[in-house]
């Protein structure tokens, strides 16, 4: 079974420089810029810049470099967002996939959100 990636996704489009973003962090292989409709004071997404569907796709088809770029990024956003339990009051990491995660991008995304109680995690069934 083979993961299909498709190009026209709007994530891809950020990454291709057809639509703009507002970008937190930028590295070898990774993309962080802030979601267009926040759900907190900070929510910010981190996208790996390769062509990943979802988080198993990029575990099991990542090179080291992205896996360890892309966790490293993570880190330093949540650093840069004053979200950290070192500098703040702590965050939520967030990645849907497929249709029972309500993924609405298949580009595989973190969301990173913070800057107020959270709540519980799920709401009830
Ligand atoms: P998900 O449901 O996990 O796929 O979340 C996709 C997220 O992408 C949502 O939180 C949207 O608000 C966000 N989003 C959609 N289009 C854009 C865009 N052009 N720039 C930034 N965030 C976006």
């Amino acid at each position: 079974m083979t993961y299909t990636y498709d190009d026209q996704n709007i994530f891809a489009k950020i990454l291709r420089g057809e639509i703009p973003n507002t970008t937190v962090l930028d590295t070898d292989h990774s993309l962080a810029f802030r979601d267009l409709y926040p759900q907190a004071p900070n929510h910010v997404l981190v996208i790996p810049k390769g062509a990943y569907v979802s988080y198993d796709h990029f575990a099991a088809e990542a090179t080291d470099a992205e896996i360890v770029d892309y966790t490293r990024a993570i880190g330093e956003v949540c650093r840069l967002e004053e979200v950290t339990l070192t500098a703040g009051d702590g965050f939520r990491l967030i990645s849907n996939a497929g249709r029972d995660g309500v993924q609405e991008v298949p580009h595989l995304h973190v969301h990173i959100l913070g800057g107020r109680d959270l709540g519980r995690m799920l709401a009830k069934a």
